[in-house]
């Protein structure tokens, strides 16, 4: 998800970047932003077989993107695999269909009867076939490539995705939502910086709940610093757990319940004034379910060092978690 598609659907893009940029906001656009992506391909990388790494080096470089594509993150094509993982969002612009891929709507209050191995079912719920959802493409995604005659340029689609997605699936936020978009239409001030209206038609936000988890949260902490060193000090404080998070099996379905337990406990659960679980509504912009955005506004919420203090450590993990995550299920193709 990021900014949602539908969020932005049938509107301009560009004009709301150019207000974004205008108003000196970074404009709420990826998941995980363009840093969060590329530091957890970065990251990967370092924990890739040496056969692994050639693979993906040879699939990427043999099926470049295509120039033509408008891409949002400029500086961090550093190598073929950071450049690629944020390539979703840019194909997700001209390709509507894959919006839904990006996140799963669980509601606030799913619970798991009977336990662990139940994951799937509950999350089968808010999963529509028709159009897919972020743990069941990921799966469909690592399936093509997989397979060793698919055509070499769908397959690199599918690698890139596979980087893309295993992200997406640690950002708390792409895996639940309350009405709110997975909380970009919970307006909050991140230090001082108040929430205004950035689309009135869309009754969109900025800041958001959604867009701090996103971006400001991590770039706040690691200010001077380039993805390559945020990528090597996740690595130096994470070097004890990331064997045990590369003991698979890929399980996709409960990596994102994972996500779904620390929205709730922590990206929601530690506001400073408490948000209620809603009853669920169809939601297509941040004017519907009663006009959420407006309502969240209301409650006024000030995103200050106590909540950083809490949230910085879980988006630090779980970027690192992603990272041998994505590690694990290419080196489990590539030994
Ligand atoms: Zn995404």
């Amino acid at each position: 998800m990021s900014f949602r598609p539908r969020t932005f659907a049938g509107t301009s893009l560009l004009a709301f970047f150019a207000l974004a940029a205008a108003l000196s906001f970074p404009a709420p656009a990826r998941a995980w932003g363009c840093e969060g992506h590329e530091v957890i391909a970065l990251l990967a990388e370092k924990h890739l077989t040496p056969r692994a790494l050639a693979a993906v080096n040879r699939i990427l470089n043999d099926n470049p993107i295509d120039p033509a594509l408008s891409r949002f993150c400029k500086d961090g094509r550093i190598d073929p695999m950071s450049d690629s993982s944020t390539w979703a969002d840019d194909f997700r612009s001209v390709h509507p269909e894959t919006g839904p891929w990006h996140y799963v709507d669980i509601v606030p209050g799913t619970t798991l009867a009977g336990g662990k191995k139940n994951i799937g079912k509950a999350i089968d719920k808010f999963c529509d076939p028709r159009e897919s959802c972020l743990p069941r493409t990921a799966a469909d995604h690592l399936a093509i490539l997989r397979s060793a005659d698919a055509d070499p340029r769908t397959r690199a689609d599918a690698l890139r995705f596979v980087i893309h997605f295993v992200g997406d699936l640690h950002q708390p936020l792409h895996n639940t939502s309350n009405n709110d978009e997975g909380g970009n239409c919970v307006p909050v001030a991140y230090f001082g910086n108040l929430p205004i209206v950035t689309y009135p038609r869309t009754e969109t936000y900025a800041p958001t709940l959604h867009g701090i988890w996103d971006y400001e949260i991590l770039t706040r902490a690691t200010k001077g610093m380039t993805v390559d060193q945020v990528a090597a000090d996740l690595d130096r404080s994470f070097r004890k757990q990331i064997p045990g998070w590369q003991k698979g099996p890929a399980d996709f379905d409960a990596w994102s319940w994972e996500s779904f337990e620390l929205a709730w406990n922590v990206a929601y659960g530690k506001l400073p004034v408490s948000i209620l679980a809603e009853t669920p509504q169809p939601v297509k912009s941040c004017a519907d379910a009663d006009h959420v955005s407006a309502r969240m506004f209301i409650l006024d919420e000030r995103i200050e060092q106590p909540y950083q203090d809490v949230a910085l450590p879980v988006v630090r993990e779980r970027l690192a978690q992603a990272a041998a995550r994505v590690a694990m299920v290419l080196n489990q193709l590539w030994p």
